[in-house]
């Protein structure tokens, strides 16, 4: 008897319970990643060098990975028919595609075993509900109603072994995952993937940084949190492994990191309950908001050519190395909606194409959270102004210049606004204001009068 394990964001062989179960029930196991081509390039880098290490891991077990690239529904009915498979195991994910996917495999392939388990997060979306069997639509009693119901298992061990049947594979690289031109030279430097790394970085913040991470995971110029979001997204380490790691420790470190864990379940949870929020405002009033569709503004925001340092040491972080600190997420989030006008989609989109750890569900909340059109958002009127944020969490700008390195020069007390510095500061730190760094692309203040007075129009 044979079984498919439909590898989706689980890359990973230990605390795999759809793998696990596989392996317990049938006699042959045929791991299964299917590349249908529809995540961004930072992803596909990624994606690359996650399948080469869950292959590696495989390959440990006496197995290997099969890959195939296609529509899902073609590839799975292909591979069921070519080895007569009688069952497919997967992990959960909540996205709107595969939930309709999943609903469309179990009625497809009515005569064979389906089993969904619950292997990339902590909580199923139908568990927890408030007194009148709704959905919470704030985080705070969503987090204490998960932590009430929560009951923690050991995560499961890395199977012995696995005895996958003849059947042939895709290469990696007819996938074309790496880009052409090789724009990932930094990320390379920046990032280990697979498993074992994530285990690694794991160990490392639970050592070093996981104490201090109630103060210190604001500061974007510090290392002081995890880091850990991408090996998530693709499921290099479980959720459950995270928790077991920190479970023994206390203080108000891990409980706010706990804290973190539990948006990204409320993330997951939001889009299973309204898948519709990907392309829409959660809040319809949004939909009158009067956008501006300035593309020399979103291409400067893009480039990290606003003025601000901030936010262009925020956006060129993501381009250099896939991620951005989540402080700066919100401060570069808050300039493009709220500064420049632009809709939120387009920042959605662009986070979705150059993020390692882009993720439909964390991300559309994310954006709905800045925006202020999301079910538990920061109100519009909550406008994050770039000087004060800057100085606030980078107050000597070590992160401004690591990322705008043409300001190293300029003193502390105008590094965060080079625009409100003398001629002669400038030219002491070697900057002409319009040729090394940008002029302002907008005056903060006179966008967040235009800002409010746009908001109070839609306000009801
Ligand atoms: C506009 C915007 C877009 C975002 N897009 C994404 C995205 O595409 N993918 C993504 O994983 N996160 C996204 N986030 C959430 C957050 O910024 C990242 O999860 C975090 O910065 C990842 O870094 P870390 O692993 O060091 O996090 P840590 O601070 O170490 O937190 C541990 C883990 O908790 C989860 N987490 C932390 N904060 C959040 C949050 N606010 N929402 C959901 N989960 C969270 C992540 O899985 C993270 O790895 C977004 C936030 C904003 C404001």
């Amino acid at each position: 008897m044979t079984a498919i394990v439909w590898h989706i964001h689980d890359l990973r062989t230990q605390d795999n319970p759809a793998l696990t179960a596989a392996i317990e029930e049938y006699d042959s196991v045929i791991p299964l990643y299917v590349y249908a081509e529809d995540i961004g390039e930072a992803s596909m880098w990624w994606l690359h060098h996650s399948l080469e290490a869950l292959d590696s891991e495989y390959k440990t077990l006496g197995g290997k990975l099969i890959l195939r690239k296609g529509e899902y529904e073609d590839v799975l009915k292909k591979v069921v028919n070519e080895v007569e498979a009688d069952a497919i195991f997967c992990n959960h994910v909540f996205e709107p595609v595969f939930q309709k996917l999943f609903e469309k495999l179990t009625k497809k392939f009515a005569d064979l075993d389906i089993q969904l388990h619950n292997g990339n997060y902590l909580s199923h979306p139908k568990d927890i509900l408030n007194k009148s069997g709704d959905p919470y639509t704030v985080y705070s009693p969503f987090m204490r109603a998960f932590k009430k119901e929560y009951v923690h298992e050991k995560p499961l061990p890395k199977p012995s072994k696995i005895d996958v049947p003849r059947i042939s594979s895709d290469a990696l690289s007819s996938l074309h995952l790496l880009p052409k031109i090789r724009w990932d030279k930094e990320m390379e430097s920046t990032w280990e993937i697979g498993s074992k790394a994530a285990h690694t970085s794991l160990s490392r913040f639970v050592k070093e940084a996981l104490k201090e991470y109630k103060t210190m995971r604001d500061i974007p110029g510090y290392e002081g949190t995890s880091r850990l979001s991408p090996h998530l997204h693709f499921g290099e380490i479980s959720p459950r492994e995270i928790w077991e790691a920190t479970k023994k420790i206390d203080g108000a470190g891990k409980d706010t990191f706990v804290n973190e864990l539990i948006w990204r379940e409320f993330a997951a949870y939001f889009l299973f309950h309204s898948p519709h929020a990907v392309r829409e405002n959660w809040r319809e009033q949004f939909d009158a908001f009067p956008w501006k569709a300035n593309k020399t503004h979103l291409t400067a925001w893009q480039k990290g050519k606003t003025g601000y340092p901030i936010v262009d040491a925020g956006m060129r972080q993501l381009w250099a190395t896939g991620w951005m600190h989540n402080r700066v997420r919100m401060i570069v989030g808050s300039f493009l909606i709220k500064d420049l006008l632009i809709d939120w989609k387009s920042g959605a989109q662009w986070f979705f194409d150059t993020l390692v750890d882009a993720d439909l569900a964390s991300n559309t909340l994310g954006w709905q959270w800045v925006a202020g059109s999301g079910p538990d958002a920061a109100p519009f009127f909550r406008i994050f102004n770039p000087i004060l944020q800057g100085e606030k969490f980078d107050p000597e700008g070590d992160f401004v210049k690591t990322f705008c390195p043409e300001l190293k020069n300029l003193p502390k007390k105008w590094i965060h606004k080079p625009f409100e510095a003398s001629e002669e500061v400038l030219q002491d730190a070697g900057i002409t204001l319009g040729e090394e760094y940008p002029h302002p692309l907008v005056d903060h203040k006179e966008a967040r009068n235009f800002a409010l007075a746009a908001f109070e129009k839609i306000k009801k």
